[in-house]
């Protein structure tokens, strides 16, 4: 090989379509459980979506209008606290970024394999999910949010 490693783990540009669909699904399902999704909501889902990949904050703020006028922090970060707490969108702490979900949303533990090399993740069902409840039983505590995070390397960069 020799070349340094820093392919970008994108298969090409997002299908526009394909993530109109998707907001369009998320919105129609939400509102059959009688929530909205505001216009910001939208926006900043259908934002995580495009990307493909963990969004920082300050990449969606910035991207946020169709004019390319910047957000008011405050309108993204509440949206992504609503997406979060939907189960549509998940924070990966270590790296500071948020992605869409790709589980299909309801609340569910979230466990992602992060790639230090490349930067891909990906979302997988966590295994340890069920130990984790139990062990919060015992202790008394309500899980709200689960989100495990694994760092190394994916097939391509190996
Ligand atoms: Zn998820
Ligand atoms: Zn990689
Ligand atoms: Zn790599």
């Amino acid at each position: 090989m020799g070349d340094a490693c820093h392919h970008h783990p994108h298969d090409g540009p997002p299908d526009i379509d394909a993530v109109r669909r998707a907001v369009a699904d998320v919105d129609a399902r939400l509102a059959a459980d009688g929530e909205r999704m505001t216009p910001a909501r939208l926006r900043v889902l259908e934002l995580l979506l495009t990307a493909g990949e963990p969004v920082k904050a300050y990449d969606l703020i910035a991207r946020f209008g169709d004019d390319g006028q910047p957000a008011k922090p405050p309108t993204v970060y509440r949206a992504l606290e609503f997406l979060e707490r939907k189960g549509l969108a998940h924070r990966i702490a270590s790296i500071s970024a948020y992605v869409a979900c790709t589980s299909g949303g309801r609340d569910h533990a979230a466990a992602f394999l992060i790639c230090d090399c490349c930067g891909a993740t990906e979302e997988v069902s966590s295994p340890v999910a069920g130990d984790l409840g139990r062990a919060a039983e015992t202790a008394g505590y309500a899980i709200e949010r689960t989100t495990i995070e694994a760092h190394g390397r994916c097939p391509a960069c190996q």
